[in-house]
């Protein structure tokens, strides 16, 4: 009896996998097909500077339209397109339409700053990287200095040694580099040190539960104290309220992006947040320490 209730349970956790790897298989063709048919695209998100509530910029984050399961989340096809080998393609795909779109809009009078990718770490693999951004530039108009790529710690700490001869040609190339989700990486300060990268990005988890969590609040304040004395940029993401906001230009951190002031908008509404900064303005002056 037990051998059989044994058997069936075995039965029936070996038809979930095969049903797992078959959607897992389905949807990694229908993202093949979908990066084709141009449905990836760029949303933005603002980056603004709390103290004054200039907007800084923006980072793009890649959205999927899939043609009948509507907006599908990059939590499910980032890690999908990691595992095939397809996020090159998906990179290369948000950051050309990101850059069109910034040329665009310099081109017409407008300001949106810095433009932020997020890239997987294996692109700084290949030694002709950089060769790649550049065409990128000349083929959308787009100027280095507009252009800053995002790396997550825990990707770059893995394997720094095989990297920091790519960082360092984009970073001499006058592209900025951040350290996206810092804190959640375990950073060997030696390297930290080496790295040519010009910001830290506080990883949003930090931010949740400011300024009510204690050990949330020494992690936030060791984070930017670490950017400090590294002269790096800090900048702080996830944050919803004032009362983060308020917290961490307490602690003199300025720079923050996050649902307070937008969310990851389409091309014309962050169109319309680069035309009328008002927004992030009334609300700075509502937070400005007195
Ligand atoms: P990330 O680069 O750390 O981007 C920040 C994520 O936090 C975005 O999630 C953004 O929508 C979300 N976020 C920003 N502010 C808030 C807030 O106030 N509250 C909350 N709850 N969330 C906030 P998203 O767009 O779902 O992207 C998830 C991750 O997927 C990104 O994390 C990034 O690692 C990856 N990703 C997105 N687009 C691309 C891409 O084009 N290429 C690569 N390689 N990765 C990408
Ligand atoms: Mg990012
Ligand atoms: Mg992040
Ligand atoms: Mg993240």
């Amino acid at each position: 009896q037990a051998k059989s209730e044994g058997r069936s349970d075995y039965c029936y956790f070996s038809h979930d996998l095969t049903e797992q790897a078959l959607e897992r298989l389905s949807l990694e063709t229908q993202l093949r097909t979908g990066l084709e048919q141009g449905e990836l695209t760029p949303y933005f998100q603002a980056q603004v500077d709390a103290a004054t509530g200039q907007l800084l910029g923006f980072e793009a984050l890649a959205r999927w339209h899939h043609p009948t399961q509507g907006m599908i989340s990059p939590a499910r096809f980032i890690p999908l397109a990691e595992s095939t080998g397809l996020i090159h393609q998906l990179d290369l795909c948000i950051i050309r339409q990101a850059m069109t779109r910034f040329a665009q809009w310099y081109r017409q009078g407008l300001n949106p700053g810095i433009l932020s990718v997020n890239l997987t770490m294996r692109h700084f693999q290949h030694q002709a990287f950089l060769d790649t951004l550049q065409q990128l530039l000349a083929e959308t108009g787009c100027q280095a200095s507009w252009l800053q790529v995002e790396v997550t710690e825990s990707q770059l700490m893995a394997k720094p040694e095989a990297t920091i001869e790519v960082l360092r040609q984009i970073h001499d190339a006058g592209i900025r580099i951040a350290l996206d989700d810092f804190g959640t990486g375990y950073s060997s300060l030696s390297y930290l040190k080496r790295l040519p990268i010009t910001k830290l990005k506080i990883d949003q988890s930090f931010i949740r539960d400011l300024p009510h969590d204690e050990e949330d609040i020494s992690i936030t304040r060791a984070i930017i104290a670490l950017a400090n004395s590294l002269n790096l940029e800090i900048i702080a993401e996830g944050a919803e309220t004032a009362e983060q906001v308020a917290f961490l230009l307490s602690e003199g951190c300025h720079q923050i992006q996050g649902y307070y002031y937008a969310r990851p908008l389409p091309a014309d509404g962050a169109e319309v947040l680069m035309s009328d900064s008002s927004h992030t303005t009334r609300q700075a002056d509502q937070l400005q320490p007195s």
